[in-house]
């Protein structure tokens, strides 16, 4: 009997593989980062093989290290950053570019053209999308244009492309399988919410051949089996790095709501069978298919979370380590009246201004470094009041709790001010890895090595609770000059 589910948690800047336990315990896990490219401000892109590279070396290490076999993995899950896109060549497998990151704002002018035309409209209504340079679509039209060749090669048939659990299909599968799942489809800005198919008069648009494109599938399926491990062994989870931490935190009825803090902070709210709209700057998107069934979620996408501590610890040098900031943070009573805007690639949502940038506001000479770091705690909680406040707007639901997971929700000072700034208690679960976990959920339910909900139900482990206790005015008065500080940071850039 296999005891495992092993799942592939590709991140922003680093490669996971956890194995999952019958209990739904994570048993081992290896993790590597890998290198981010930064060729122009504001601009990012990996190394699509160097990825690989690194989710193959930690799923064969996870593997030795539990001595377990092929004929341990009852199922490999996969999960992985969303809306990062390349394409490569079907022969040769080799990537024609660099895989563009979802951070990467080099599409910013051409989602301010499509703007100007109107076309926005369009595609928020067939994808429930913004349009903005976070999406995959024109940064496949980007590939298409400026990598010499492309179009041609596209046309002729000889290309493929794909967001990241495409590509690691693709490899694991050693090229026989193109697929990907109804989540990530979603953050193409080509995929239509109604008919649940690559929208023609999109594809149109933006001038992409459709013969690029995946299979889409359901998150829970049959999707190939993999040989990497010697006997093969069946994928049968893909899902979104989000719509998984959702599963995995069982947000299974409409109107539960998660966080992810890891690079950026990730809002999402069920909204079961029903296609949300936003009125406030969210996004509709696909939770994940399963059984036949499509189920869909309203999200808050913050882009910077997380990556501004490992800004004060690599580029700063603040903090040696991200673990460092809590004691500093707490090391003082307050931020001395500063507010840090971590706009470093423009602002999601509420916002969406992509000309946005980082920005400090109200130093003084008593400024220290326990402050500014405070500060870029305290801003991920704030920008997480944002979204919280602009989907209570658009579902009439505010939250009871909110659900967090993520790196960053290991930082009991950042879970206590987030109780306190949303004024609900914040749950924090025994285990973390609620991404992978959702991964290795819907890949475990395929094969019946997991039967239904109720036995996940019987997973769940609160570890810590906090409840919110800072008096009203306080909490307002802060929230107020984090306004004040948001309107300084937009339109900045040129
Ligand atoms: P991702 O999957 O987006 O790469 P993770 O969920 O692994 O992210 O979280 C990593 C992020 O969390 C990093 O940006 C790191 O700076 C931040 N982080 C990790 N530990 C802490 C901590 N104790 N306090 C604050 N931030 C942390």
């Amino acid at each position: 009997m296999p005891k495992y589910v092993l799942a592939l948690d590709q991140g922003t800047t680093s490669s996971r593989a956890i194995l999952f336990d019958h209990a739904g315990q994570p048993r081992f896990s290896a993790q590597r980062e890998f290198t981010q490219h930064y060729p122009q401000p504001g601009w990012v892109e990996h190394d699509a093989l160097e990825i690989w590279r690194s989710q193959r070396a930690v799923a064969e290490k996870v593997l030795s290290e539990a001595q377990a076999g092929p004929e341990d993995l009852a199922a490999v899950g996969i999960t992985n950053q969303r809306e990062t896109v390349l394409l490569w060549d079907r022969a040769t497998g080799e990537p024609i570019h660099n895989a563009i990151v979802w951070q990467c704002r080099r599409t910013a002018a051409v989602c301010d053209r499509i703007r100007a035309e109107g076309f926005d409209r369009t595609l928020r209504d067939k994808t429930g999308l913004v349009t903005d340079a976070y999406f995959s679509g024109t940064k496949i039209a980007w590939l298409l244009e400026n990598v010499p060749g492309a179009r041609e090669r596209a046309q002729r048939g000889e290309l493929a492309c794909g967001t990241i659990d495409t590509w690691l299909i693709w490899q694991l599968t050693g090229g026989r399988v193109h697929a990907t799942d109804v989540s990530n489809a979603s953050r193409t800005l080509l995929f239509n919410l109604h008919t649940l198919g690559w929208d023609p008069q999109i594809l149109n648009y933006f001038a992409i051949p459709s013969s690029l494109l995946p299979e889409v599938k359901p998150s829970s399926a049959m999707y190939g089996e993999t040989t990497m491990f010697g006997a093969p062994v069946p994928i049968t989870g893909v899902v979104g790095d989000q719509q998984a931490s959702l599963f995995g935190q069982q947000c299974f009825h409409h109107g539960m709501v998660k966080n992810t803090y890891g690079t950026g902070c990730f809002l999402l709210m069920n909204t079961g069978t029903e296609i949300p709209r936003s009125e406030s700057g969210l996004l509709g998107t696909v939770a994940w298919g399963r059984q036949g069934r499509t189920e869909y979620a309203l999200e808050g996408s913050v882009f910077i979370a997380g990556a501004a501590i490992q800004w004060l610890r690599d580029e700063m040098k603040l903090i040696t380590s991200a673990a460092e900031s809590e004691a500093l943070a707490l090391s003082v009573p307050d931020t001395h009246g500063i507010y840090l805007v971590p706009a470093f690639v423009g602002l999601g949502a509420p916002h969406w201004d992509a000309y946005a940038r980082g920005t400090i506001t109200g130093i003084t000479r008593g400024t220290n470094r326990a402050h500014l770091v405070r500060a870029a705690l305290e801003a991920i909680a704030y920008q997480t009041r944002e979204v919280v406040n602009a989907m209570a707007r658009d579902s009439g639901l505010r939250p009871e709790v909110l659900r967090v997971d993520g790196g960053a929700a290991r930082n009991d000072f950042l879970c206590q001010f987030q109780a306190d700034i949303l004024g609900i208690p914040v749950e924090r679960p025994a285990t973390t890895e609620s991404t992978a976990l959702g991964a290795a959920y819907l890949a475990g339910l395929a094969t019946g090595f997991w039967q239904d909900d109720t036995e996940l139900a019987s997973h769940l482990k609160l570890g810590r609770r906090f409840e919110p206790s800072m008096d009203v005015a306080r909490r307002e008065g802060l929230y107020t000059g984090w306004e004040r500080a948001v309107q300084r940071a937009k339109g900045w850039a040129e």
